[in-house]
């Protein structure tokens, strides 16, 4: 049990997997995933319990707690999708954790009342039930109109009740490329047409925006001729109801050769820097191999080259512990 200096005991977040994180403000929250003791029934008192409250990292503080919610919080609580716009934190899909039972609801947590609220519920509609994809923000034009109003949810495994012909649904549709548009203010989903070098199905990638309405991928499980992992970058705008993708592979652009293996499962976050543009950093994963990777990256989105970090591991023996009074 970690303690304070002033000897009080500090709430400690479980170990989890397959769960998602977004920062408000100057907390993180993290909320879904896969634990130990977790009912993954499709819904009963139990599995609220467990949905019914989200672990908020206070950055400045550098404590966690656990927060009580109100509301309909989402039932596919792993591989769901997050994403912020201003106070709010989206949610989307996910895996009920039981059989097949993916979900495509859309569900929003404010995180002022920490209330939430569903505004789609899981139905068989256009959009494919799916988990372990991605989802960001997104505008078209040129962002002069504030925070983008739409939600872009991309990829996933699950299952699909109306197939696309602009996408691809690969083994009896469990891993898809299917993207969709969510419009706050309508409260509709749109289909967008694809154009250029769209990714093939893919799951466990990261995605990030960098602009107003462009965004970029990285690595994940892909079926391209087969399932594996990828080391491939892809690049997206939208513009109007039309997404354009662009690939990129090692030696496609003019860099020192430093590349990052494949890799899947990862995390990654944007820095944005005032007088640089937005760098994409990506962290840890497993490779090819199904093997864990300590490594993190540096891609900044101008000339697409990367930049590996050193990092160093401190490790905490019995006596440095038993220092501590614990
Ligand atoms: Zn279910």
């Amino acid at each position: 049990m970690d303690r304070n200096l002033d000897g009080k005991v500090q709430y400690q977040l479980r170990h989890k997997y397959y769960h998602t994180t977004a920062v408000v403000g100057d907390v993180l929250y993290c909320w879904g995933g896969n634990q130990e003791g977790l009912d993954k029934s499709h819904d009963s008192p139990t599995k609220r319990e467990c949905t019914s409250v989200i672990d908020a990292f206070n950055l400045l503080s550098g404590a966690w707690s656990s927060q009580p919610t109100s509301g309909t919080p989402p039932l596919g609580i792993i591989g769901v999708s997050c994403t912020p716009i201003s106070n709010n934190i989206y949610y989307f899909g996910g895996w009920c954790g039981h059989d097949g039972c993916f979900h495509n609801s859309l569900n929003c947590l404010d995180t002022c009342t920490l209330q939430w609220k569903e505004l789609q519920p899981t139905g068989d509609n256009s959009v494919t039930k799916r988990a372990y994809g991605g989802m960001i923000a997104i505008g078209t034009g040129s962002g002069s109109e504030g925070e983008p109003q739409q939600l872009l949810v991309i990829g996933g495994q699950g299952t699909a009740t109306q197939h696309h012909p602009q996408f691809k649904y690969d083994y009896g549709a469990a891993i898809t490329n299917e993207q969709s548009i969510y419009n706050l203010f309508s409260g509709q989903w749109i289909v967008p047409f694809v154009s250029g070098q769209c990714f093939p199905p893919a799951e466990e990638f990261i995605i990030q925006k960098i602009s107003y309405n462009k965004g970029i991928m990285h690595g994940g499980l892909v079926n391209d001729g087969s399932y594996c992992s990828t080391d491939s970058i892809y690049l997206f705008q939208l513009s109007h109801n039309t997404i354009n993708w662009e690939c990129l592979k090692p030696g496609s652009v003019p860099n020192d050769g430093l590349w990052p293996d494949a890799r899947n499962r990862h995390a990654s976050t944007i820095i944005n820097g005032v007088s640089t543009s937005p760098t994409l950093v990506m962290i840890g994963g497993v490779d090819s191999d199904e093997q864990l990777v300590n490594e993190c990256w540096l891609l900044e989105t101008k000339q697409y080259s990367w930049i590996k970090v050193l990092m160093f591991i401190v490790c905490y023996c019995e006596c440095e512990l038993s220092m501590t009074g614990d």
